[in-house]
C-alpha cells in the first residue's frame, strides 16, 4: 500500500473568481465530500488540513512588485493598474482576500512536498494546487500564484536533486514551464492541446530549456479531437522514456482534468476510463519514488468530482474502478497526421525512442 496525505480545507473554494467564472473551486468541497461518503479517508488515505505558505516562500518564485499588487487588490484597494499583472476583468479577475487564499493554496502544495520529504507518505495530493499558468510577474488563466514552483523549491530544499514536473493538463504548462527552463535539475513535461488552436498559445514541440538546460523543456501538443487511442499510450511512453533518462528523484503530477471528451474549454475527447487508466499507468511508472499529485483545469463538475477522487482511491491503493464505464475514443484522421509529425520530432531531433 502506498501511504498517501490528502490535502483539503473548505477554505479552498475561496478562490473566488466570480459566480460564472469556468473555475470553481467549490468542487474540492464535493471530491472531499464524496470521499468522505464513501468512507475513504482511513490509515492508507490520510485526510490532512493545509497551513498556509509564508510570504518568503511566496517570493522565492514570484516578483515582490507583483506580490505587493496582489496584497493590495487582496484588501479591496481600487485604482490600481491590475490589468499590467494580469489581473482584473476576464480570465484571472482580482478578489477580496486573494492573497490569503493564495497562501493557503500554496501552502497545501508546499504541505505534500515536506510530506514526502518527511518520509512519512509517499504520496501526496492537493487537488486545490497545479494553477499552472501563474508566471514570476503577473497572473494568467485562471492562476495567481505558483504552488506547483513552490512544491518544486521545496522539495529540491529538502534534498531531491532532479525534480520531474508532468503536466496532463489539456493547456500547455507554460507558467512552470518559464520558471524553471534554466535549470538543468527540473524537467517540465507538458501534454497539452496545440497551442494552434488553444489557450495559451504556446507549447510548441521544438521548444527547449535555455542553453544550459536544453533537457529542462518537453512539450508534446496534440490536435482537437486527439482520442485515447494516441493520447493514452503517448503519454505514458513519453513519460517512461524521460524517467529513464532522466532519473528524478521526485515527482510533481499536475492533473489537470480537462483532457476529457466532457470539458467546454479543450477539445481532446478522452473517456473518463481512458484517463484514469493513463494515470494509473503513471503512478505505476514512478514506482515507490515521492509523487506530489495536484489539480488544475477542468471545467464540467461532474466528471471533475468523479476523475479526482478516483484519483484519490487510485493513489492510495484503494479500489476505484467501481462503476466506471468502459469507453475508448478515437483520434479523428487530421489529429493522427498531427501526432505522427509530433512522434517524428522528437525521435529525430530529441532522440526519443519508441
Ligand atoms: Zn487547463
Amino acid at each position: 500500500m502506498m501511504k498517501t496525505a490528502y490535502i483539503h480545507s473548505d477554505l479552498y473554494a475561496s478562490y473566488n473568481l466570480g459566480p460564472r467564472h469556468p473555475l470553481q473551486q467549490s468542487r474540492l468541497i464535493d471530491i472531499c465530500e464524496t470521499l468522505r461518503n464513501q468512507g475513504a479517508f482511513d490509515t492508507n488515505l490520510v485526510l490532512m488540513e493545509p497551513s498556509p505558505c509564508s510570504e518568503s516562500d511566496v517570493l522565492s518564485v514570484h516578483d515582490e512588485e507583483y506580490i505587493q499588487i496582489i496584497k493590495r487588490a487582496s484588501q479591496g484597494e481600487t485604482g490600481i493598474p491590475l490589468s499590467r499583472y494580469g489581473l482584473g476583468p476576464g480570465d484571472t479577475p482580482a478578489f477580496a482576500g486573494m492573497w490569503e487564499n493564495g497562501l493557503l493554496y500554496c501552502g497545501g502544495s508546499k504541505l505534500c512536498a515536506s510530506l514526502v520529504a518527511d518520509g512519512k507518505f509517499k504520496r501526496a495530493i492537493s487537488f486545490a494546487g497545479g494553477l499552472h499558468h501563474a508566471h514570476y510577474d503577473h497572473a494568467s488563466g485562471f492562476c495567481i500564484l505558483s504552488d506547483i514552483a513552490i512544491a518544486i523549491k521545496t522539495l529540491k530544499g529538502s534534498g531531491y536533486k532532479r525534480v520531474l514536473y508532468v503536466d496532463i493538463d489539456v493547456h500547455h504548462g507554460d507558467g512552470v514551464e518559464a520558471l524553471f527552463r534554466s535549470d538543468p535539475d527540473v524537467m517540465t513535461l507538458s501534454f497539452h492541446e496545440s497551442g494552434a488552436w488553444l489557450f495559451p498559445g504556446t507549447g510548441n514541440v521544438q521548444d527547449r530549456g535555455s542553453k544550459s538546460a536544453e533537457e529542462s523543456v518537453w512539450n508534446v501538443p496534440f490536435a482537437p479531437n486527439t482520442g485515447g487511442d494516441v493520447w493514452c499510450s503517448t503519454v505514458s511512453d513519453v513519460t517512461n522514456h524521460l524517467m529513464d533518462r532522466f532519473s528524478p528523484d521526485a515527482i510533481v503530477l499536475q492533473l489537470g482534468a480537462d483532457a476529457l471528451e466532457e470539458d467546454p474549454l479543450g477539445h481532446l475527447v478522452m473517456t473518463r476510463w481512458e484517463w484514469l487508466q493513463t494515470v494509473d499507468t503513471l503512478l505505476r511508472l514512478f514506482g515507490d519514488k515521492p509523487v506530489i499529485i495536484l489539480g488544475g483545469g477542468g471545467y464540467c463538475r461532474a466528471a471533475v468530482v468523479d476523475v479526482w477522487s478516483r484519483v484519490a482511491l487510485l493513489a492510495a491503493g484503494h479500489p476505484w474502478q467501481n462503476g466506471l464505464e468502459f469507453g475508448r475514443s478515437v483520434s479523428s484522421t487530421d489529429a493522427l497526421d498531427f501526432h505522427r509529425s509530433t512522434m517524428l520530432y522528437l525521435q529525430e531531433k530529441r532522440g526519443l525512442q519508441f
